[in-house]
């Protein structure tokens, strides 16, 4: 019998109607003889109001007490769930990060899972059971619950799909992977098969329908992943393996990541490890760091430029400002809502001009690029916010996604 984990996401939960619809949709898939585990989100927009209530009573919320917090989101999810089976007719039993267990390293808000037990997972399927399980959150070996960071849920998915051996269906709010954010691109068209690679690269360059780690974790494991709608019964998009066709496309996606900053530190002297001293208290405090830039003078001294996400905003000043001090650096300067507009594409590893006609596309709109990095699929820039949403466009149609893939 193959086990089948479903993965749900904020909008396919997010009213009692779509928690029913989830339930049922387990139902028909056990009655085709499968062994079903659900994998939850929290209702949709609920993280975001737990985090904002954290925020409300304290100014700055510590790490462990915000978990206690965002991680109950899920435990409603996985009980309201449970509750709809039963309802139906069904046998269904929900379990907690803790009671399964899922085990994680001790970092807060930025959790990664070191193991995943399935004896209670098996224990409750072979007794007929839907098992309805929490995405985001775990447990460390010392008790203390953690999160798993936004998007999370999809890795929990993932983790528990592979020590499962099992099939995983991503069930989401669109059709599957498509070449754009189809709400900033209406013209972007659904990936039928894309490789771990592409998508990884999508996620890492913002494109938020699957977070990074988890398609890292389907990749390490081999699970083929199918992300799909839960509101429509449609074919999604299949992640697997890399095929010689999919080779063909030189750029399959435009994706883009908001609100990042960027911080550059100035007259760096030119002594050895000295950025690796500025670095290093970041890397202590999990801060990713991203597009990472040195640029030399005439007079040797040297400047680096980097870009952080805005919830690590702060702390990297705070840290950047004491680290340029200690190196005998100049000025720090900050640049807020930078965005980071990235073409991926497989293709990128055979066809030449992929960056020429990137860089010519925004020049022709009078875009600014203030960065540059490259990967063998991926070339991504840095550019104002306030031009992001057009560059994704302009780009998208400059590389031919607009029309249907065949
Ligand atoms: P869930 O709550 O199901 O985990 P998310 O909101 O995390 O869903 O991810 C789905 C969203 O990802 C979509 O609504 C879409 O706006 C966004 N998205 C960004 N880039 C892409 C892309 N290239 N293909 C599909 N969706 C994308
Ligand atoms: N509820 C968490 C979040 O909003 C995890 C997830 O939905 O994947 O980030
Ligand atoms: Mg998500």
């Amino acid at each position: 019998m193959t086990i089948i984990v479903q993965k749900f996401g904020g909008t396919s939960v997010a009213t009692p109607e779509r928690i029913r619809h989830v339930a049922e949709h387990a139902l028909i898939t056990q009655a085709k003889g499968h062994q079903v585990v659900i994998v939850t989100s929290a209702m949709s927009g609920e993280t975001d109001r737990l985090l904002g209530l954290a925020h409300a009573v304290a100014k700055d919320p510590t790490t462990r007490e915000t978990d206690v917090v965002v991680s109950t989101g899920e435990q409603v999810s996985v009980g309201l769930i449970a509750a709809a089976i039963h309802d139906m007719g069904g046998k269904a039993i929900s379990l907690l990060g803790f009671q399964i267990p899922i085990l994680t390293d001790g970092v807060f808000m930025k959790s990664r899972m070191t193991a995943v037990s399935t004896d209670a997972i098996t224990a409750a399927l072979n007794k007929g059971n839907i098992v309805v399980l929490p995405g985001f959150q775990g447990i460390t070996p010392q008790g203390e619950i953690t999160t798993l960071g936004r998007g999370g849920s999809d890795t929990s998915a993932v983790a528990i799909a592979a020590a499962l051996k099992a099939d995983c269906e991503i069930y989401t709010d669109v059709d599957g992977v498509y070449s754009a954010d189809p709400r900033m691109v209406p013209n972007a068209q659904k990936i039928h098969r894309i490789s771990y690679e592409e998508l990884m690269e999508m996620a890492s360059a913002g494109a938020k329908v699957m977070q990074m780690r988890s398609v890292e974790l389907a990749a390490k494991y081999n699970v083929p992943l199918h992300i799909r709608s839960s509101f429509h019964n449609v074919e999604g998009t299949w992640v697997t393996d890399e095929t010689p066709e999919m080779e063909s496309v030189m750029v399959s996606s435009i994706t883009s990541t908001m609100h990042e900053s960027r911080i550059a530190v100035r007259d760096i002297p030119d002594r050895c490890g000295l950025v690796a001293q500025l670095f290093e208290p970041m890397a202590n405090s999990n801060i990713n760091v991203d597009m990472i830039v040195q640029t030399v003078n005439t007079e040797g001294l040297s400047s680096v430029a980097f870009t952080v996400g805005k919830e690590d905003l702060k702390k990297a000043m705070q840290l950047t400002e004491n680290g340029a001090k200690e190196i005998g650096a100049g000025r720090v300067e900050v640049a807020g809502d930078v965005s980071k507009v990235s073409a991926v594409g497989l293709g990128m590893r055979s066809h030449a001009g992929v960056a020429v006609r990137m860089f010519k596309t925004l020049a022709a709109l009078n875009i600014n690029i203030q960065s540059i990095t490259t990967s063998e699929i991926k070339i991504s820039v840095i550019i104002e916010m306030a031009r992001a949403a057009e560059a994704v466009k302009a780009l998208h149609t400059a590389f031919g996604l607009d029309k249907p893939q065949t």
